[in-house]
């Protein structure tokens, strides 16, 4: 029995902004029982602005300025849905996405930012270095630093902005561009459509920074309002050209083009409007906080420092709005205190009324206050089973994952050995083989009628991701990889569907919601989702019963798991490491990025691989799942009395699942998987232990396929699966003879001497 209350309201948090990791905070030291946290992002790592400067000048790197949401979300044991909110309809309390289902909210918190103002400006607007998103201004910084490193003559590189961002960017680039040795290379300039520097400052910190401009050789231009953008200049008001191959663009913010028909009301430059508690002027059910919002009762600067001041009265607001109780009020200091750093390790200290200081002793200050800002949020406490935020995670599907928990996916299978016991005594005799006389147990069953060859499968699993459309996506590509792996047309599917005791509305969102995802990859296969039957369970789960067709309607044009033929090369189409990848997400010990990295692999549909597998003459295939590489060949190497020999060195891992293993971050099935390794026999120079091998039993969920095909048509087949987007796929080792048959699995090094066309 569930001992925490049904989710019964649904508190949505837009953005991860840095008001929202202090609300993330908070309910991960005090959940709120009944009250189920969603964070919707766009991006899953949040740049800490305070130290954006420093990532520019290089002092940092990327983790260190970055505050990876992944693992904060689950430590809060809130859902994450990776998504750009597209549309608000406060009138339905509806979230609108372009390429997903809507999302309701009861209470709904925005801290989505801002990005850099357009306003008036024609021209090549593509050129122009947006610095907000920064997810997309550091690769445009890269190709920046990279175009410098190759010219032969100086380029222009113009800085727009003449605020605090646009002055520390100025300054930390000219540091870097020394640092990369590439200074030579450009000739520096800050514009500003304002009569000086730091507009918002006192004058005594714009003059420090102006001279610190110049001692970085900055050249700076003021009143100067760019009006257009060329080839490789820019317009001024006043009809002057400005030289620039390369254009930064950190001027003042907008608000995102959602807000003005969301009905919530605006202030007047736009952004949306709150009173005191942080609550929307015209729907109280809505707060804000960060560039987004516009304080009325106390205008700021747009500013990271009052988007995290904000950060802890929203959390507590959110909470006290959800139990009733009193909001507090937000008063932003009248005079906050600027550190402004000058790119070399030294900074200027500044707050209004006060004579500026600057220097190292100022950095190292700063530096420090933001490396405990940060600290706050990726130094997590470890999580435990006990916790009433883990309790309520897992009850819900959120990916909390304590000693003692097991994986979801495909790691929640149940092992081969027991699995192959409990159903010894259900296989067809060997006179009574299944329809299609096939003794072993395949992907999908066959069922020949009136000259039609049916396969007929059932898979599912409890979703292994906290966003129940993405598991609804990946359920069904899992299935769909049973009827993919035979070569089978999939026709029609059918659903059982596991949902939370949660309030009407909550539960009737995740059904629809988790439906949604699999009818999107069921209908891209051809299979209409033709019914179902759905029913209360611990956490969201989905079962798919799905039936395909061989097209040619001959047995012989099976892929089955028995045809492997000694000589033929083994193919593997996508790279391995989803089962520790999940169960670290899941602990909040695998970083949001490679996660994605993984999911992306996890959303590539098998149906173009099986095609180009077809297509270059192979006879068995299987989807990888559950058992890991090594238990899905050794089933086909019992079903085809053949031997298997694998290179584990020909084998990719997905991004840090290696990492993970030698870590000790592996799927709960992960030991029972290795029992595998008694029939294997380990060549030269490989250890059972180590992570290269224990790989080989990661359990996969929405895995690649294993197939077998000809020699002679390997290397094309590869080729044709790269091409078809299965960038990884290779051919990962062979089928031999078996002595003893069904019982011989080698693994060895891959020598490239003479085997396959190197
Ligand atoms: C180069 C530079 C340096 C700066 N330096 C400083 C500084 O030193 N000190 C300072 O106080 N301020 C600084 N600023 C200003 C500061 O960056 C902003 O004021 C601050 O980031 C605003 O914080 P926020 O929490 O409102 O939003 P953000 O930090 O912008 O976070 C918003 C988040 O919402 C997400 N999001 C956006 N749109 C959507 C959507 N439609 N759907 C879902 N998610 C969405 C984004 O992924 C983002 O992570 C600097 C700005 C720049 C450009």
């Amino acid at each position: 029995m569930l001992n925490s209350a049904p989710d019964e309201h649904d508190l949505v948090l837009v953005g991860g902004g840095h008001s929202h990791l202090a609300v993330l905070r908070r309910f991960m030291m005090r959940p709120l029982p009944g009250v189920r946290l969603t964070l919707v992002a766009r991006e899953l790592h949040t740049p800490y602005s305070g130290m954006l400067p420093g990532l520019v000048a290089g002092h940092y790197d990327f983790d260190a300025v970055h505050v990876d949401l992944g693992p904060l979300a689950a430590a809060a044991g809130a859902r994450l849905i990776h998504a750009e909110l597209a549309g608000l309809d406060t009138s339905e309390r509806l979230l609108r996405f372009e390429d997903r289902p809507a999302l309701r909210y009861d209470t709904l918190s925005i801290n989505s930012g801002a990005t850099p103002s357009l306003a008036g400006l024609t021209g090549r607007i593509d050129r122009l270095r947006r610095v907000k998103p920064i997810a997309l201004f550091l690769p445009a910084l890269d190709a920046v630093l990279a175009r410098l490193g190759q010219v032969s003559a100086p380029l222009d590189v113009v800085v727009v902005g003449g605020g605090p961002g646009g002055v520390e960017l100025a300054l930390a680039l000219a540091h870097r561009l020394r640092r990369d040795g590439v200074r030579g290379q450009a000739r520096l300039r800050l514009v500003t459509a304002g009569e000086r520097l730091l507009a918002e400052q006192g004058g005594g910190v714009a003059r420090l920074l102006s001279a610190e401009l110049m001692r970085a050789g900055v050249e700076v231009t003021l009143d100067a309002r760019i009006v257009a953008v060329g080839d490789d200049q820019l317009q001024v008001a006043d009809g002057s050209m400005l030289a620039a191959d390369e254009v930064i663009w950190a001027t003042g913010a907008v608000p995102p083009p959602w807000l003005a028909p969301s009905g919530l009301e605006l202030a007047d430059d736009g952004f949306l409007a709150v009173g005191p508690t942080l609550q929307s002027l015209s729907h109280p059910d809505v707060f804000a906080a960060g560039d987004v919002a516009a304080l009325t009762h106390a205008p700021r600067p747009k500013s990271g420092v009052y988007a995290v001041r904000a950060g802890r009265i929203l959390a507590q607001n959110l909470d006290a709005w959800v139990r009733g109780r009193r909001l507090r009020r937000f008063r932003p200091q009248q005079r906050a205190l600027y550190l402004i750093s000058t790119g070399d390790k030294r900074a200027v200290v500044a707050r209004p009324g006060l004579p500026a200081l600057r220097g190292g002793a100022v950095w190292r200050w700063k530096d420090w206050i933001d490396r405990r800002f940060m600290a706050r949020f990726s130094e997590l406490p470890p999580m435990r089973s006990t916790t009433p935020a883990s309790a309520v995670a897992a009850a819900r599907g959120g990916q909390r994952l304590a000693a003692g928990m097991r994986c979801r996916g495909c790691g929640g299978k149940i092992a081969a050995e027991p699995l192959g016991r409990a159903l010894s005594g259900l296989r067809h005799g060997a006179d009574e083989d299944g329809p299609a006389g096939r003794p072993h147990i395949e992907d999908a069953a066959a069922l020949p009628i009136a000259g039609v060859l049916l396969e007929q499968t059932i898979d599912g699993f409890t979703l292994p991701v906290s966003d129940p459309y993405l598991g609804g996506r990946l359920a069904a590509l899992h299935a769909l990889g049973d009827l993919h792996a035979m070569g089978a047309d999939p026709v029609a599917a059918l659903a059982l569907a596991g949902v939370p005791y949660a309030g009407r509305a909550q539960m009737e969102q995740d059904l629809a919601q988790m439906m949604a995802g699999a009818k999107r990859e069921l209908e891209a296969a051809g299979a209409p989702l033709l019914g179902g039957h759905s029913c209360e369970n611990e956490s969201l789960s989905l079962g798919l019963a799905l039936t395909g067709r061989i097209p040619s309607d001959r047995d012989e044009d099976v892929l089955g798991k028995d045809r492997m033929r000694p000589g033929q090369c083994l193919i593997l189409t996508k790279p391995l490491g989803t089962g520790a990848l999940l169960a670290g997400a899941a602990a909040g010990r695998v970083a949001s990025r490679d996660l994605e990295a993984a999911l992306a692999c996890m959303l590539l549909s098998n149906a173009a691989a099986v095609a180009r597998l077809r297509e270059h003459g192979a006879t068995a295939c299987t989807d990888v799942t559950g058992f890991g590489l090594l238990g899905h060949a050794l089933e086909m190497a019992q079903a085809s009395a053949c031997g298997v020999e694998i290179h584990p060195d020909r084998v990719v891992p997905l991004p840090a699942a290696l990492a993970a293993m030698d870590a000790g971050i592996v799927s709960s099935l992960q030991a029972a998987n290795e029992d595998v390794m008694a029939m294997v026999e380990l060549g030269k120079g490989l250890r059972p232990g180590e992570a290269m091998v224990r790989l080989l039993c990661d359990p996969q969920t929405c895995g690649g396929l294993l197939a077998a095909v000809p020699e002679s048509q390997a290397s094309a087949c590869v080729a044709a699966l790269r091409s078809a987007g299965f960038v990884h796929a290779d051919i990962v080792g062979s089928v031999i003879e078996a002595a003893d048959p069904g019982t011989v699995m080698r693994l060895t090094r891959f020598s490239p001497v003479g085997a396959w066309g190197g």
